[in-house]
């Protein structure tokens, strides 16, 4: 039987873009648990935005696959949450709608782009909520807002009704404020669907115990490198030490391809993202044009005032990487890279069970200061190479630096997320 309730808690963060009217709930393992749904997720009949003006007002027909089994699990589904607009950011501040706070510090960021999801917890409004990772946008929210985040294995939870930026590397994954319950709602999401040609037919088990010891550990060097914060890399390394007083053997070991994989990652997030984002022309979806001819001029005018500036550079850097003549110069060698990055992985988890270090090389960032892109980009050096190798990682809260939240990463091998989830449960 289905019940009803209002919410009429107030969100001074701006976690939400939308807070639906009359919340419904079914019979299931998550019956009356509040749920948060980045707004990149089709919702049927709930507007769905991407955090892009360009989208606004547009209500999906269909559910994504992940609210379909969110609502026959009995879920309540309170809303939509804010992001960077169509995912791109680290901060939640490219959003159209207005930045999210950090609740830990209303000066701070929430990281991005699922900073909308990962405020919503943190501050309580909800128990559980989704996010997508493209390149980070689970974890880096979850690492600077104190709460649990997990990307799983490419291919483990379906992307149909997702809406798509970088569709090679994005993973929609669960974020809670333990790893009990984000294992909880993983279990609720994982699994196979036809619909999404990538979903890969396996079982999806979830962590039942708390397990750690025994397991080998790979700590690389490069995740303590340059540009990280070294009171970052200090609270991180007390907590490798952790895992090893609770019966982890720790193998120190390197990651070379690592000082490619942030140009690997931004050339093919852009290059899909300029591929996906073709659609938007406002006759299809969202905004409708002032149809002023010719119609090439009506599609510019539209996307030039439906696209934000971050959206817009990356569009044309996109379009640019993949133009003939520069496709081997840019496309290609970015896939060789990304080749580079899975051999790492491979060569290192056949010797080790689980790889470890920081999620976010700094704590959340002051609101604005991230503004110019470049440094935006670097931040994600730490999350981007388990997304190019289609790896499961969390991120789990591990301490302080500067007084602000600190991630714990944990990475492992393809379809292992039962043992990242079962070692986060051992160290939470
Ligand atoms: N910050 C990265 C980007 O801007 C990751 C975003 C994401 O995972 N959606 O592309």
């Amino acid at each position: 039987m289905e019940k009803t309730f209002t919410f009429d808690r107030p969100d001074p963060c701006n976690a939400f873009i939308k807070i639906c009217e009359n919340i419904t709930y079914g019979e299931g393992p998550l019956s009356g648990i509040s749920v948060g749904i980045k707004d990149n997720i089709s919702t049927s009949g709930i507007e769905t935005t991407c955090g892009s003006h360009i989208l606004q007002g547009y209500i999906p027909p269909y559910n994504a696959h992940v609210v379909t089994l969110l609502r026959s699990a009995g879920a309540a589904i309170v809303g939509k949450t804010n992001m960077d607009e169509f995912g791109m950011g680290t901060t939640t501040e490219t959003s159209s709608f207005g930045p999210t706070k950090n609740p830990v510090d209303p000066t701070r960021a929430p990281g991005g782009s699922s900073g909308g999801s990962a405020a919503a917890v943190r501050s309580g409004l909800v128990r559980l909520a989704l996010g997508t990772d493209t390149g980070g946008s689970v974890r880096c929210p979850a690492s600077f807002c104190g709460i649990v985040g997990l990307k799983p294995t490419y291919g483990r939870v379906s992307r149909y009704g997702l809406i798509a930026y970088a569709n090679s590397m994005e993973q929609i994954g669960p974020m809670a404020a333990n790893v009990r319950d984000c294992a909880l709602l993983y279990s609720v999401i994982a699994g196979y669907d036809p619909r999404d040609g990538t979903s890969v037919d396996k079982p999806a088990p979830a962590p039942v115990s708390p397990v750690i010891a025994g397991k080998k550990i790979g700590v690389p060097a490069e995740y303590f490198g340059e540009g990280v914060d070294p009171a970052v890399a200090e609270t991180v390394t007390e907590a490798i030490e952790k895992l090893a007083d609770l019966g982890a053997e720790i193998v120190p070991c390197t990651m070379p391809s690592m000082k490619y994989a942030l140009a690997a990652y931004y050339v093919t997030s852009m290059s899909e993202a300029s591929s996906n984002l073709g659609r938007y022309d406002g006759v299809r979806y969202g905004m409708a044009p002032e149809m002023v001819q010719p119609w090439h001029e009506a599609f510019s005018a539209i996307r030039r005032s439906g696209f934000g500036e971050e959206v817009r550079r990356r569009i044309l850097l996109g379009s640019f990487a993949l133009s003939a003549g520069y496709q081997g110069k840019y496309y290609a060698k970015a896939q060789a890279a990304r080749q580079m990055v899975r051999d790492d992985f491979a060569r290192l988890f056949a010797e080790v069970d689980i790889i470890a270090g920081p999620t976010m090389p700094t704590v959340a960032f002051r609101l604005g200061e991230a503004a110019d892109p470049l440094s935006m980009y670097l931040a994600d050096i730490l999350t981007v190479p388990a997304n190019l190798a289609g790896i499961p990682a969390i991120s789990v809260p591990c301490g302080e630096a500067h007084d602000l939240p600190v991630g714990l990463q944990l990475m492992g091998r393809h379809f292992a997320e039962d043992e990242i989830l079962s070692a986060a449960l051992a160290y939470e």
